[in-house]
C-alpha cells in the first residue's frame, strides 16, 4: 500500500507540473504579447534626500498592464521572464522609458534627479546590454552619471566573475551601482568588497523590525555604520512611518524610499508632484 502511495504521488506530480508548465507556457505567450502592444509600463518611486527632505531621484520599477487583470506587479512576472528570457527586452524597455522620462524631467524642472533601474542577474549575462545602455543614453541624451542601476547577488550568474567584468563595464560608462536588497538572499561582505558600487541600499525587512526587533535593530545599526565606513551612501526602502524616518535619519542614511513619501507612481502623476513641487518654491 506504501508503494502505491508513493507512485500514486509521483503520478499526481508528473500531471500537476504537465497543468503547471502549460499555464506557464500560456503565460509566457502573453508576456510575449504584452510587450508587442505596449502593455509593459513603468512606474516611478522617488527618492528622498533625508536631510533637505527634498526629491533626490527615483527608482523605475515595471509594472503589466493587463487589459483584464489590470496592474500585474514584478514580482509575479519577472521571473516567468527571466526563464523565459524575455527579460532582456523588457530590461531593455524599462531603461528607454525610465531614461526619456528622466531627461524630460531634469530639462522641464532644472533638477539634477537621478534614475535607479533594477538589472536582473539574467539581463547580466548578455554582453549586449553594455552596448544598448550606452546606445539609450546617446539617443535620450541624458548623461551617463544620472543613471544608476541597482544590482542584487545571485545564483542565477552564470559566472560571478563575469558579473564583475560587466559591473566594472558599467561603472566605466559613467553610471553608478546600488546594490540593492542587502542583509538578504545572497548578498555577502565579500560581494560588497568587489562590486564598484557607490550606494548600498537596505532592504525592508530591516526597515520595518525597527523598533520591533532587536536583533535586526543591531544587524541595521552595524550595516549602516559599515557602509559608511566604507564610502557608500545608504538608501532605506520601504519607510512608511515617521518613527523608522527619525530613527534611520539619526543613524546617518542619505536617501529614503516609501510609502511614507510616496508609493511608486506613473510618470504623470510623478509629474503633478514635480509641478506642485515648483509651484511651491516659485510662491516662497
Ligand atoms: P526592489 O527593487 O527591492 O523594489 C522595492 C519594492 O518595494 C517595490 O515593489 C516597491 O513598490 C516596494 N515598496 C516601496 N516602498 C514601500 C513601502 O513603504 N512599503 C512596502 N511594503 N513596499 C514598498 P515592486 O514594484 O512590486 O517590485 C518588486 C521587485 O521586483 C523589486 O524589488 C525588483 O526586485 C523587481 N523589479 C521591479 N522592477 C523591475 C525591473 O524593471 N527589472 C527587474 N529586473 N526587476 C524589477
Ligand atoms: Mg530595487
Ligand atoms: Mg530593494
Ligand atoms: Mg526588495
Amino acid at each position: 500500500a506504501k508503494l502505491n502511495g508513493k507512485n500514486q504521488y509521483s503520478i499526481y506530480r508528473t500531471e500537476l507540473d504537465g497543468e503547471q508548465a502549460k499555464q506557464s507556457e500560456e503565460m509566457v505567450k502573453n508576456l510575449e504579447q504584452a510587450i508587442e502592444s505596449d502593455q509593459i509600463d513603468v512606474y516611478y518611486q522617488p527618492k528622498i534626500d533625508a536631510k533637505t527632505e527634498d526629491i533626490a531621484g527615483f527608482e523605475a520599477l515595471v509594472r503589466w498592464q493587463h487589459p483584464e487583470l489590470g496592474i500585474i506587479s514584478p514580482g509575479l512576472f519577472v521571473p516567468l521572464a527571466e526563464q523565459s528570457g524575455l527579460i532582456h527586452k523588457i530590461g531593455l524597455l524599462v531603461i528607454e522609458k525610465a531614461a526619456r522620462c528622466l531627461k524630460a524631467w531634469q530639462t522641464r524642472y532644472e533638477l539634477p534627479l537621478t534614475m535607479s533601474i533594477n538589472l536582473s542577474p539574467i539581463q547580466l549575462n548578455d554582453n549586449r546590454l553594455i552596448d544598448r545602455i550606452s546606445y539609450v543614453i546617446n539617443q535620450t541624451g541624458i548623461q551617463a552619471k544620472y543613471l544608476d542601476f541597482e544590482i542584487t547577488e545571485s545564483e542565477k550568474f552564470k559566472s560571478v566573475k563575469d558579473a564583475l567584468v560587466m559591473f566594472n563595464r558599467i561603472v566605466d560608462m559613467g553610471c553608478t551601482l546600488s546594490i540593492d536588497d542587502f542583509g538578504t538572499g545572497h548578498s555577502t561582505l565579500d560581494y560588497l568588497r568587489k562590486i564598484p558600487a557607490k550606494t548600498l541600499k537596505i532592504d525592508q525587512v530591516f526597515v520595518k523590525n525597527i523598533g520591533l526587533s532587536p536583533d535586526d535593530e543591531a544587524i541595521l545599526d552595524a550595516t549602516i555604520d559599515m557602509a559608511k565606513r566604507v564610502g557608500h551612501f545608504i538608501v532605506a526602502e520601504g519607510v512608511e512611518t515617521e518613527s523608522q524616518r527619525q530613527y534611520l535619519s539619526h543613524k546617518g542614511c542619505d536617501y529614503f524610499q516609501g510609502y511614507l513619501f510616496s508609493r511608486p507612481l506613473p510618470a504623470t502623476k510623478i509629474e503633478d508632484i514635480l509641478d506642485q513641487r515648483a509651484q511651491i518654491l516659485k510662491n516662497y
